[in-house]
């Protein structure tokens, strides 16, 4: 390019992370949707240190262009802008398929769109992953027991859910993408496994996607008020991402396919109990020094502050994860805690980087 220094016009990036160096043999060409989204781009990480090749195909409705920055022009990874409602044609041994919106905020946006990325989207994945033979992992989620009478909730109950209300677009989209994806694996003997995921957090999570935990961190980072709904007896279990990570990969690695396995913590607390524990992480790490303080001018009012409920937010939530200890021999190893720490830990860096 005229003006250009040669070393412009050639640089190609060399720094990556370490990746293993597999035989071609063992080496898959893995598809992941939604990979550039928190839990996607955690996979792909996963993924590309283990030697695989990696595809991610993602529109960006959620995710970000950031997450997987670190991968591109690496020769095993590849990013493709692009939607899953529309096919694709390409060449692949495993597909995970995880592009969908997952906070509250994001798939009510536009919740057709919602419905037809839980649908279409999965409709066209399975496809793919029937003409290449591929084995597919879709990423259900505990949504599909709605406001549940069973607790803990175990694969076998059918759930409650609401068909038509305001999270209606996200449960039940899901609840079609499971039944496509076992009608493909009845009727043209696609290769599936499905994970329904419990609440999971970690670094890379959007500081403003409205999910319980980004809340309250931020909350707690700027000195404002945690905002709890109801009376914050409500409950939840919260994984740490790697956890999530490490039981999908097991999952789609196993021979487990007749049935959903919930992946989740067991570490069920109320949503008022959360607030106080991220509020006192916050804090040590402010009294260590780790994260920076609040600015001087800056009053902390972050105490828990009571608001109303929201529509159709369930009472309670605990899987029973009996099933995926006995056929994928998984168990979270983080405690919520080391998750917490690391996740303040990134949340605090990126407020100051948008400064
Ligand atoms: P996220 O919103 O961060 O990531 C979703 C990704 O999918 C984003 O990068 C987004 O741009 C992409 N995407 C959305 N619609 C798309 C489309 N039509 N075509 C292509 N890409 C599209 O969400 P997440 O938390 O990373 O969740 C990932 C998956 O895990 C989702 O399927 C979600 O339902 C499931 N899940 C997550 C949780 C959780 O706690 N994070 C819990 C249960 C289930």
């Amino acid at each position: 390019v005229p003006g250009w220094p040669a070393s412009v016009a050639f640089a190609t990036r060399t720094t990556f992370p370490p990746v293993k160096k597999l035989a071609r043999a063992d080496r898959k060409r893995i598809l992941v949707t939604g990979g550039a989204g928190f839990v996607g781009s955690h996979l792909v990480d996963r993924l590309m240190f283990l030697g695989h090749d990696v595809v991610v195909l993602d529109s960006f409705f959620s995710g970000n262009k950031t997450t997987l920055a670190h991968w591109v022009g690496h020769p095993n990874f590849e990013l493709i802008r692009g939607d899953v409602v529309e096919p694709i044609l390409l060449e692949v041994d495993q597909i995970y398929h995880l592009a969908c919106p997952a906070s509250p905020k994001a798939y009510q946006r536009n919740a057709v769109k919602t419905l037809k990325t839980s649908f279409i989207g999965t409709q066209n994945m399975l496809g793919l992953a029937k003409r290449t033979k591929a084995r597919f992992l879709l990423s259900s989620t505990s949504e599909v027991y709605g406001s549940p009478t069973v607790h803990p909730q175990p694969e076998s109950y059918w759930g409650n859910v609401n068909p038509n209300g305001p999270r209606a677009c996200y449960d039940e989209g899901k609840r079609v993408a499971e039944a496509l994806t076992y009608g493909y694996a009845r009727q043209d003997g696609v290769d599936v496994r499905v994970a329904r995921i419990f609440n999971c957090f970690g670094p890379r999570m959007s500081t403003d996607d409205g999910r319980l935990v980004s809340n309250f961190v931020v909350a707690a980072l700027k000195g404002e008020p945690l905002q709890v709904y109801g009376d914050g007896q409500a409950t939840r279990s919260l994984m740490f991402v790697h956890d999530l990570v490490t039981g999908l990969i097991d999952l789609m690695e196993s021979s487990h396919s007749l049935t959903p396995v919930n992946i989740g913590s067991s570490d069920e607390g109320t949503v008022l109990s959360w607030a106080q524990t991220i509020l006192s992480t916050v804090r040590s790490l402010r009294a260590a020094g780790e994260i920076a303080p609040l600015p001087p001018a800056t009053p902390d009012r972050s105490e828990v502050e009571f608001v109303p409920a929201v529509v159709d937010d369930p009472p309670r939530r605990r899987p029973d994860t009996t099933l995926a200890r006995e056929v994928i021999g998984w168990d979270p190893r983080w405690t919520v805690q080391a998750g917490l720490d690391e996740t303040v830990r990134y949340f605090a860096a990126q407020l100051e980087m948008a400064d």
